[in-house]
């Protein structure tokens, strides 16, 4: 056996990973990584004002439209979600989850929707 069969056989062998285009929630193990999309979204939260926008978007909009279909990180586990993450700024996360928290169900409770 030549050293480039070895090689080949090796590469072979090797498990194939599809790569994220992310990359944070690949590593992440805590309960959100179930929804992998929104989940590695609201890491970015804190760096990405667009997200911030979205996440605020979303908590005004929870009661209004029917997310049980979507892969998302439901309101009620935002917090535990910045209290589970490291960040820049830990208090300035947790209020920002905070609020949209609250945003989230002061919609659904206008709107007679379930709760958050
Ligand atoms: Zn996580």
């Amino acid at each position: 056996m030549t050293l480039q069969q070895v090689r080949i056989e090796s590469l072979l062998a090797e498990p194939v990973l599809p790569e994220r285009a992310a990359g944070w929630g690949a590593s992440c193990a805590c309960d959100d990584s179930v929804w992998p999309d929104h989940h590695d979204r609201l890491l970015r939260v804190e760096t990405d004002l667009d997200e911030l926008v979205e996440l605020l978007e979303m908590a005004v909009t929870w009661g209004e439209l029917d997310w049980s279909r979507s892969a998302v990180v439901p309101p009620h586990r935002w917090v535990d979600f910045a209290l589970c993450h490291s960040w820049a700024d830990p208090a300035r996360m947790e209020r920002i989850f905070s609020l949209a928290t609250d945003v989230a169900a002061r919609s659904a409770a206008g709107t007679g929707a379930p709760g958050v």
